[in-house]
């Protein structure tokens, strides 16, 4: 996606070799615009394949999963890092550890918001080493339903996520993918 490119390599900074910030339309300000833009690539990409629910990872992946739901008139659920005092229900639960923190958390999900019959598009901000889409597929499969699509707006294809998911049978569709990242210096595969 060009547009989104063009706005990596005017506002994005790496940070180091393996972290780049994007505050200022994705992470922390959100472009709204841009966020419907990125929605419109992955309704054309994944339609056609009966996709029910769309999931996203908290955060920062809401913005761009939202207007991909808003624009496949279905429903987006947000996987909650952490098991609320508020969600006193039947939770499905996973170990994920998170690549920027360094740490683990317990991605969490309330199992009637999920059946056998889903088709899930899960969607997030960033792919790294895979670790959170993939906590994001056990969630779905052990509860029964399917992954029919994973939708990226910004894969860092030096890191394993995609081979790792790959592997796994999944398509990973990535709006933009970084081959290369040093101090001022970004570079795209496509
Ligand atoms: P993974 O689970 O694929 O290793 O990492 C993906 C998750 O870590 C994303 O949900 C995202 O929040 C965060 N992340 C990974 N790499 C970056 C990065 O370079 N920049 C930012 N802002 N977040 C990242």
């Amino acid at each position: 996606m060009k547009k989104l490119r063009e706005r990596i390599l005017e506002e994005g900074r790496a940070i180091n070799e393996n972290v780049l910030k994007v505050d200022s339309f994705l992470n922390h300000k959100v472009d709204p615009k841009l966020m419907y833009e990125i929605g419109t690539y992955f309704r054309e990409y994944f339609s056609g394949r009966g996709i029910t629910k769309i999931f996203t990872i908290e955060s920062s992946g809401i913005a761009p999963a939202v207007m991909t739901a808003m624009q496949m008139d279905i429903p987006m659920l947000i996987l909650k890092k952490q098991k609320p005092n508020t969600m006193s229900e039947d939770v499905y639960q996973t170990t994920v550890h998170s690549f920027t923190k360094g740490a683990d958390y317990e991605l969490t999900l309330l199992k009637k918001y999920i059946c056998e019959e889903d088709k899930i598009l899960i969607i997030d901000d960033f792919l790294a080493n895979g670790e959170a889409s993939l906590g994001a597929v056990r969630l779905v499969e052990g509860a029964g339903a399917k992954v029919s699509g994973i939708g990226i707006v910004i894969e860092k294809s030096f890191q394993k996520g995609r081979k790792s998911l790959e592997e796994k049978g999944y398509d990973v569709y990535s709006l933009a993918r970084i081959k290369k990242l040093e101090k001022n210096l970004i570079k795209f595969i496509i």
